[in-house]
């Protein structure tokens, strides 16, 4: 999800606990709706909450994340996520970089830099020789 629409999801979230509660509930606080005795609206309100309580989360990890290059693709992290993915973190290394981009890669840069055996036919040996 990109982060510009989070606090949206947040609001919309909260809104639909607040309408749920007024009409079904006779309630101004949105969380009347958790105890209402009809299991159906309990359940819907439950899960509004479990959601409003995620995309906070997600949000709070996001914002608090740095704003540093990825990797592999070296273009802002946070910035490029509708992009390249959301932000994946190496279980090794702990290097953050985007899903996509670690995908195309199959590998994390950091822990397994570019192996000489992948540019083609083995090692050039005759590059170091004196050209004279
Ligand atoms: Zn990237
Ligand atoms: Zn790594």
């Amino acid at each position: 999800m990109n982060l510009k629409y989070m606090p949206y999801s947040m609001l919309g979230s909260l809104l639909l606990l607040e309408i749920l509660s007024l009409t079904t509930a006779d309630s101004v606080w949105p969380w009347a709706i958790l105890s209402h005795q009809t299991l159906g609206l309990r359940i819907l309100g439950w899960y509004l909450v479990a959601q409003l309580g995620l995309v906070t989360l997600a949000y709070m990890v996001m914002r608090a994340m740095p704003d540093k290059p990825c990797p592999i693709c070296y273009k802002d992290l946070k910035a490029y996520i509708p992009v390249y993915g959301a932000p994946a973190m190496c279980s090794r290394c702990r290097t953050i970089f985007h899903k996509n981009c670690f995908k195309s890669k199959s590998r994390c840069p950091v822990c397994f830099p570019e192996a000489e055996e992948e540019t083609g036919i083995g090692l050039d040996f005759t590059k170091d020789l004196p050209s004279d």
